[in-house]
């Protein structure tokens, strides 16, 4: 049976270790600050949010929401962000994704101002992380290499599979990981929905990281023995059972692959804790760096 990788303990950890950072940037009359900007009210993303400026808040950090109707053309969003950009309150800039089907999500991107942009998703960030150079890593991807760093597993050499090849995810977790850096050094393959028999593939990964925004893609069947697990996912299955009439899942059949797996993140209190806390990070950072 798996031990469970407990990302709530970890990010647990990891803002303890920043709360001091951001007091002592507090000491020095600085507290740093996150633009949040939410457009619609796609509850997924209105929890997302929440949970966000709950934790600046938890921290001691300033943050500041931007709420706009669904319909919102793109000029205003823009306008907002070039606001946001010249704000010296605000150190970091999230604009909660996806957008409406209306605006251009890279146009979008772009227009944030790279130094803020604590989410990493800037084709500056994008570029430098792909090159190794000094930037804001993206915060799932970056949470995950925490996820396995604070649970000693060993990355150098590894064969670690990624399923799936979002920008937000599979994609750069994979650049990530194959950096000639610690950790990273591991030899990796991503899967996607025209790889071939995706079993063969996935039954090789030392480390293997899902990816998909599928419940039940990977079984028990999939996974070697004794493999590392990070279920990505969030997908909110119908349930009459819960209050909110809905309980959360991950990609993973969790039930057949902790049998073979020796760990593996649960789904929630895996890697939606790491996103948040590295989105912090980030944000600490930036304020750090304008001292
Ligand atoms: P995405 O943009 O929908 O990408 C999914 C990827 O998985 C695609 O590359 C797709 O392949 C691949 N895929 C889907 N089904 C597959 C299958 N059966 N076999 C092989 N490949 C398959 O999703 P995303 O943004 O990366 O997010 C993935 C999941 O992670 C979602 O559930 C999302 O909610 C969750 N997520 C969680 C966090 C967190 O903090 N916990 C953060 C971000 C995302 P193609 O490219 O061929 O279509």
């Amino acid at each position: 049976m798996a031990k469970l990788i407990d990302g709530k303990q970890i990010a647990v950890k990891i803002r303890e270790e920043l709360k001091s950072r951001i007091d002592k940037l507090k000491a020095q009359g600085v507290t740093p600050g996150l633009g949040v900007v939410l457009v619609g009210e796609d509850p997924a993303s209105v929890s997302y949010v929440t949970a966000k400026e709950r934790a600046c808040a938890e921290l001691g950090m300033f943050s500041s929401e931007t709420r706009l109707p669904a319909d919102t053309g793109e000029a205003e969003l823009l306008s907002r962000i070039n606001s946001m950009n010249q704000d010296p309150k605000l150190h970091g800039i999230l604009v909660q994704l996806p957008l409406p089907r209306h605006m251009d999500e890279q146009k979008i991107i772009m227009a944030i101002d790279p130094e803020k942009d604590v989410d990493g998703f800037h084709p500056v960030n994008a570029g430098k992380m792909l090159l190794g150079q000094d930037c804001y890593l993206p915060c799932t991807p970056n949470g995950i290499l925490k996820l396995l760093e604070e649970s000693d597993v060993e990355t150098s050499g590894a064969e670690v599979v990624v399923l799936g090849r979002s920008n937000i995810v599979g994609k750069p977790v994979a650049n990530l990981l194959f950096r000639k850096a610690n950790p990273g050094n591991a030899t990796v393959t991503v899967c996607h929905t025209a790889t071939r028999n995706l079993k063969e593939h996935t039954l090789q990964a030392d480390i293997l990281i899902v990816a998909a925004g599928r419940p039940g893609t990977v079984t028990g069947d999939m996974v070697k023995e004794g493999a590392v697990v990070i279920d990505v996912g969030v997908n909110r299955i119908p349930d009459e059972s819960k209050k909110r009439g809905y309980r959360l899942e991950g990609d993973v059949d969790f039930a057949s692959v902790s049998q073979k797996a020796a760990l593996i993140t649960p789904v929630p209190g895996g890697v939606g804790p790491m996103t948040i806390t590295m989105l912090l990070l980030n944000t600490v950072a930036a304020a750090e760096k304008r001292l």
